[in-house]
């Protein structure tokens, strides 16, 4: 006979009770919470829930879905409020707008119960599939247990360069070294999640904010998928933007760049004026002129308009961060039935 102690047991019949095909929601915390941002995500909702059921149900799991409808304009929300009604683990945040991808993420985080947290993409890219062995990685003891991309052949050319680029450039210049080949398809402990949530900062790259609170890591390895549905929200001007925006939260090395290439500069500038200098001095050349002096200034001018801008950017998000605007707005909340918030 197997004797079990009060809260334990109580644990099992809930457990239990969430099996029996109810879908019933405890007011305990579930062992997993999925956050998925959608931005015009209509016709990946159902399937993705399908393939999160398919996988997690025979799991034996508690877990919630909380989905976090990013300002979608297509019927995203319609059927996220469908799946909602029909299973009250699905959790779904409503914002008031399009606050980005980043900023979604931050508000599922904010919302999360689970003792695991995994953020993933409701196209599918990121294969429910992992998931027990991510959640079997967390049980040996790992705060974060990262999904690493070892085939990203379905990607196409200019991502895996851009991405290459990306990695290589940010690992040089950033003091946290950022996993190459993670997404933000990972697992995160509950305490990994809450040293998440103290970070104040406003502009959230999240790939950063992640390896930044650290904790023992482990890796899982899978092949990218390509998308089920739709388009990839993020062309090559975002992710242009994604990229500084990786930089300049990560690194001061731009700003210094600007004053040791002008050191630089001022440099072989002297070493010109002592060669005009002797030129007509001791050998009597007349000053060589217009195209000269032209290409210089122009070429000075235009290191001295990108150090500007290289400052600019940093003046930028200090501005935006002064204002202490919230990250996201939350329009409604659907959580499960007799939920406080
Ligand atoms: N996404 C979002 N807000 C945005 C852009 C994207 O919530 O402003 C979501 C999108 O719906 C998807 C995830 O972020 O679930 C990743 O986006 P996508 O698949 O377009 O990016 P990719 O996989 O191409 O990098
Ligand atoms: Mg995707």
């Amino acid at each position: 006979m197997i004797f079990l102690n009060f809260p334990e047991a109580v644990g099992r019949i809930i457990q239990t009770m969430n099996y029996t095909g109810q879908h019933r929601q405890s007011s305990m915390p579930p062992t997993l919470s999925l956050l998925i941002p959608m931005y015009n995500e209509a016709d990946n909702v159902r399937t993705c829930y399908d393939s999160l059921c398919r996988v997690l149900d025979p799991l034996q799991e508690t877990w919630e879905m909380i989905c976090i409808n990013d300002g979608s304009r297509d019927d995203t929300l319609a059927s996220l409020l469908a799946l909602h009604r029909e299973d009250p683990r699905v959790v779904v945040l409503d914002l008031s707008r399009n606050f980005g991808k980043e900023a979604a993420l931050t508000a599922g985080l904010d919302q999360a119960r689970g003792n695991a947290v995994i953020p993933m993409d409701a196209d599918l890219q990121d294969p429910p599939e992992l998931i027990p062995q991510m959640l079997a990685r967390w049980r040996e003891g790992h705060d974060v247990v990262l999904a690493i991309r070892s085939d990203r052949s379905r990607d196409s050319l200019f991502k895996r360069c851009s991405a290459r680029l990306f990695y290589r450039f940010i690992n040089g210049m950033s003091t946290v070294p950022i996993p190459a080949d993670a997404g933000d398809f990972r697992l995160l402990s509950r305490a990994a999640v809450d040293a998440l949530k103290q970070l104040p900062e406003r502009r959230r790259f999240m790939k950063g904010l992640f390896a930044w609170v650290g904790f023992p890591t482990a890796e899982v390895h899978y092949e990218r998928q390509a998308r089920l549905a739709g388009n990839s929200k993020f062309n090559a001007w975002r992710l242009w933007n994604f990229a500084l925006e990786g930089i300049t939260s990560f690194s001061h090395i731009p700003l210094k760049m600007a004053s040791y290439l002008g050191l630089l500069v001022s440099f072989f500038a002297f070493l010109y004026a002592i060669k005009i200098v002797v030129d007509t001095l001791v050998y009597g050349n007349p000053v060589k002129g217009y195209p000269s002096l032209m290409v210089a200034i122009l070429f000075f001018s235009g290191v001295q308009l990108v150090a500007l801008g290289i400052i600019g950017e940093y003046l930028g998000r200090l501005y935006e961060e002064s204002k202490q605007r919230p990250v996201y707005l939350i329009r409604r909340r659907y959580g499960p039935p007799g939920d406080p918030s």
